[in-house]
């Protein structure tokens, strides 16, 4: 798939006022959230604790099915992971040094096929946009990872940046069920998928504040059409933590009289 390295940057964490780690869960999850974000993690800590037990991790894994060794800008795998059956794709990759985060490896960027999201609204033209999208992908969000295979923090991106069809946040998110890399069953896959699942408040919670922060800028800069302004890369961005996370959904689980995941 087409993407964009223009030389342009995931900026600090401070640059984009990213948030501390969440230990509360964001938003109010319904039930049926709560009990698919509690198998979710079962998912995701299942998959760590297999890799981990024959010494390896969820990027080291993927690494080593791609061979060849990690070389920036790169796309692991270099076809990018599609699913077999559905309309599901991702892949890893690491900027160059001063486009990462401390601490950062890499990090994933997760799509849908864009007929797997539907426009609720007409999608309104807009005089200034020199390069009407006809991308195949929707992004959705994408994942940074540290080097011992953990997430460290979630974002989503600029149209430019990963060359999407735009959609508004809530067309977005009506689709992020859809996601699924369910064929074929491999860790990276299992973990992937159970990922999007488990951080689903945070991922809708982010989704919103990229369109809000799309509109901002739009407003503050009048004379570009903001998304293909390279000037604006990362539309938000939160810290995560796989232990605080948990450890949140599992006393709101308790709370509610539902056995913890
Ligand atoms: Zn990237």
């Amino acid at each position: 798939m087409a993407f964009e390295d223009v030389g342009a940057s995931i900026p600090s964490c401070n640059d984009v006022g990213i948030a501390q780690p969440r230990t509360a869960l964001v938003g109010m999850p319904s039930m049926e959230q709560l009990q698919m974000m509690a198998s979710a993690a079962g998912v995701v800590v299942q998959t760590m604790a297999e890799l981990a037990a024959r010494g390896s991790q969820v990027v080291a894994d993927l690494l080593a099915i791609s061979g060849d060794g990690f070389v920036e800008w790169a796309h692991y795998p270099a076809d990018d992971a599609r699913d077999a059956m559905q309309s599901s794709r991702y892949f890893y990759h690491a900027h160059a040094g001063p486009g990462r985060l401390a601490s950062e490896h890499g990090h994933f960027h997760l799509f849908l096929d864009k007929g797997a999201v539907q426009r609720s609204e007409p999608l309104e033209m807009d005089p200034l946009d020199q390069n009407p999208s006809t991308a195949d992908l929707v992004h959705l969000v994408g994942i940074v990872m540290n080097p011992f295979g953990q997430p460290l923090a979630l974002f989503t991106t600029n149209r430019w940046v990963t060359n999407e069809t735009w959609h508004p946040a809530a067309d977005v998110i009506a689709a992020l069920a859809h996601f699924a890399m369910s064929s074929p069953d491999t860790p990276a896959n299992r973990w992937i998928t159970g990922m999007i699942r488990l951080f689903r408040p945070q991922i809708e919670a982010l989704l919103y504040e990229r369109d809000r922060a799309v509109a901002a800028w739009a407003k503050d800069h009048p004379e570009t059409f903001v998304l293909e302004d390279r000037r604006l890369e990362v539309t938000s961005i939160i810290a995560v933590s796989l232990a605080d996370h948990i450890h949140a959904l599992d006393e709101q689980l308790v709370r509610l009289g539902l056995s913890a995941g």
